[in-house]
């Protein structure tokens, strides 16, 4: 038990931590649009003498559980390069600001792509940026009708779709030029799967700098107005005359920085090798260049970059140009936070808490005869002011640190040994001693993906070899990735159904990814691949069309059962769907599979798993206290219900349609549950939600990656007080946010002379349903 020796080892650290305050000191809110005013004030005349500061970063290194995706950054502009599921997230953990991007480009519609487009279209929207323009395949304008399926109109921010036959697009960076490539050969059925959009970015030539002393020396006019039209002349390469005299603008000016190019291209497969080598778009860049190319960007398969014809090609892009390569043999750890996190709760409970998978790189193929660099998450490669590729950002997950940092928390060792004592001489868990079901919280948080707690989604294990998903929030095969390393195929491989509670898009944008993960995952373990059970609000099947119909080919995956026919007494529209709900309750060995409207958006289901063995599991979805979930989980074995809000915050969880702490432990206890764990917390609990007193040993706090079975209640009740030792700093501030709350409240009811004023010093507004569209102006709560 080495964590538990070091506990011991370093138990006299604690004391140095104590005098620490954990209070942060608050800084005035920025504003984000900040960059956009910058620029009206500029005015449409300005004209940028080229940017001083460009770097590319890698947000995603490509692997399977991140995909790939490259931030751009100048002093005027960022860009994203592919929004893959989780991209978000990582640029929230890495402090990437979505409210500064510009423009976003797609190499390709496949999913590994765009599956965190429609997450980060809705935070764009709620950050008020105007404008944000998507640039790529042809099928973009399509998917963003697909998303308002779901999403609603998306008023308040102007998407604009520049087509790849649009021609270049400039800015004050850079100029941009889109390359079409067909794929030969391999044409796949469906939604022109053939085309990917590759992208040659040209830095404007930065002028050179004046040297005022030369000038001086020179005896030019400095400091009076007669100096500037001799300095835009030098800038502009053009020799003046003055007093008679002929002067060179090398005499006076450093020399213009050349406008050097990038480029990105995705190889997906082999079938894109012979057009990407032949185009001639890219000749024009290699040889005798228009632009020097200082980096190519690789979105290609190992087996691709092998490809002797595809090496030539790097190679004529000459000595000078670097290489850098994103795909799936990165090893390197994104998620640094979510990591942090768990190597500190194993230290209370390693099973309960299971450390984290880290990447391993896979085989490479060798003998490449163009140098490259392989991705890492925050790797950056600068181009101005000098070329250099510059590693100091990149993340290096160290547990032995995080470790240490938790045993310095005051108290911390101490409560984990009293947890461990009072867990060994406690009940013994589950007389059965059976470890299924086993409940995976895959990711527990609300509305947007978070470093620490992603977007909701929950795998029920019901046996070894059997599973159902609850909720699939973006992100959700990323977390698998992560809490399964490499068993992440043989897990899907036993996924019986998924459930999605309604179409909030915290809670079903998941879905297309493990659909098509589990293909890849059932082609891998030898086994053929049939339609996966979606129980789902029927609303559900217009956004699979759309998106199949217009961006890729996915309904062969799913078969739609409609929860309202799993409601009590409903009746079973075909024998279609009868045979579906059939198969589905043999599968998972379920007695019943039940469902009811909650009370949240429209179209908004909780569930009840009734197995032959008799144990029974109820999950609310997003909902208020509900009755009747109350009645269709009487007696449950165990109850997973959202705890969106904390005690205290009863009216905004009534304008949002959510349960705080108290409500859920309640129906918990109408519902005679055997036990309740709470989820869905709102994102400004980051680590931890409030405790309320309403705590006691029937309830426990979902993390993401924890693993419970019905056995662990007790476990589970009693980790309260170590956690409470672990989050003390985090704790503290919430509840130093809670009292200045109070006090704002007590003195806004004393000021409009009634109680219960407006919170937070604003103005009260009355909030639209989150289903309803909202004005743009309005503080927007998102749908959740
Ligand atoms: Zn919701
Ligand atoms: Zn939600």
């Amino acid at each position: 038990m080495w964590a538990f020796r070091s506990v011991l080892l370093l138990r006299s650290a604690a004391g140095r931590a104590m005098s620490q305050g954990p209070a942060r000191r608050q800084r005035p809110p920025k504003d984000p649009l900040r960059h956009l005013r910058t620029r009206e004030k500029r005015g449409a005349a300005w004209e940028p003498g080229g940017p001083n500061t460009v770097y590319l970063q890698v947000v995603a290194a490509g692997g399977r559980d991140v995909g790939a995706a490259l931030y751009v950054f100048s002093e005027y502009n960022r860009y994203l390069f592919n929004c893959g599921e989780g991209v978000q997230r990582l640029m929230q953990e890495h402090k990437l600001k979505v409210a500064r991007l510009d423009n976003i480009f797609l190499t390709r519609m496949h999913w590994c792509n765009v599956g965190g487009l429609c997450g980060m279209i809705l935070t764009l929207k709620e950050t008020g940026l105007p404008k944000c323009v998507l640039s790529g395949p042809p099928q973009l304008e399509k998917y963003l009708e697909a998303i308002k399926t779901f999403s609603g109109p998306l008023k308040g921010i102007d998407l604009a779709v520049r087509p790849h036959s649009a021609p270049e697009y400039k800015d004050e960076t850079m100029t941009v030029f889109q390359i079409p490539i067909y794929s030969v050969g391999q044409r796949k059925r469906g939604r022109d799967p053939s085309l990917v959009v590759a992208f040659v970015c040209k830095l404007h030539v930065k002028k050179g700098n004046f040297l005022v002393l030369k000038a001086k020396e020179l005896g030019l006019p400095v400091g009076t107005a007669a100096i500037a039209p001799i300095i835009a002349a030098v800038k502009d390469g053009r020799s003046v005359t003055y007093e008679g005299r002929e002067i060179l603008p090398e005499e006076i000016c450093t020399p213009p920085d050349p406008g050097l190019a990038f480029v990105v291209v995705e190889c997906p497969d082999e079938g894109f090798i012979r057009p990407v080598c032949e185009n001639a778009t890219f000749k024009r860049y290699q040889g005798n260049a228009e632009a020097p190319v200082a980096l190519v960007v690789h979105m290609a398969p190992e087996r691709v970059l092998a490809d002797s014809r595809y090496q030539q090609w790097m190679e004529r892009f000459g000595p000078a140009a670097q290489h850098l390569v994103l795909n799936e043999s990165c090893s390197s750890v994104h998620n640094l936070r979510s990591h942090k996190i768990q190597t500190q709760l194993s230290l209370i409970h390693p099973d309960i808490f299971p450390p984290l998978a880290t990447p391993c790189r896979q085989e490479e193929v060798p003998a490449s005869r163009v140098p490259t660099v392989r991705g890492e998450c925050l790797l950056k490669y600068q181009l101005r002011p000098r070329r250099e590729w510059q590693r100091d950002a990149v993340i290096n997950c160290n547990p032995e640190e995080f470790i240490a940092e938790a045993l310095e928390l005051p108290n911390f060792q101490e409560s984990v040994q009293e947890y461990r004592k009072a867990v060994r001489d406690g009940p013994t868990p589950a007389e059965n001693g059976s470890q299924y079901p086993e409940i995976v919280f895959l990711g527990t948080g609300s509305a947007i993906p978070m470093k620490i707690r992603n977007v909701s989604a929950t795998l029920v294990n019901i046996s070894p070899d059997r599973s159902l998903l609850l909720d699939c929030g973006e992100g959700t095969f990323g977390q698998l990735c992560r809490h399964y390393g490499d068993e992440v195929d043989r897990v899907l491989g036993t996924l019986a159904a998924v459930f999605v509670s309604h179409l909030h898009a915290d809670h079903h944008t998941g879905l297309l990814n493990i659909l098509l993960q589990r293909e890849r995952a059932l082609a891998s373990l030898g086994r053929p691949c049939h339609p996966l059970p979606v129980v789902a609000p029927t609303q559900l099947r217009a956004w699979l069309q759309q998106y199949h119909h217009q961006c890729q080919r996915i309904l062969h995956h799913v078969s739609l059962i409609p929860a309202k026919c799993l409601q009590k007494g409903a009746e079973v529209p075909s024998p279609e769907v009868e045979r579906l709900i059939g198969s589905l309750l043999e599968a998972c060995d379920l007695g019943e599979f039940q469902t009811c409207l909650v009370r949240h958006c429209k179209h908004a289901f909780g569930c009840a798993l009734v197995h032959t063995s008799g144990w029974k599991l109820v999950y609310s979805g997003d909902t208020m206290p509900c009755e009747a979930l109350v009645q269709m989980g009487k007696d449950a074995t165990l109850l997973i219900h959202e705890a969106t809000l904390e005690d205290g915050l009863e009216e905004e969880a009534v304008e949002k349609t959510h349960s705080t702490t108290s409500q859920a432990i309640g129906v918990g206890v109408r519902m005679n549950a055997g036990f309740t764990m709470l989820t869905h917390f709102s994102q400004r609990y980051a680590k931890v939600p409030l405790f309320s007193p309403g705590f006691n040993d029937k309830v426990g706090i979902a993390f993401d990656h924890m693993k419970v079975c019905f056995g662990d209640s007790a476990t589970v009740s009693k980790l309260i007080a170590p956690l409470q030792a672990l989050f003390a700093g985090d704790i503290e501030e919430m509840e130093g946010r809670r009292e200045k709350r109070g006090v704002r409240l007590a003195r806004a009811a004393l000021l409009s002379g009634e109680v219960g004023g407006p919170e937070d010093g604003a103005p009260q507004q009355k909030r639209a349903l989150p289903e309803q569209p909202q004005s743009p102006q309005s503080k927007k709560v998102r749908a959740q």
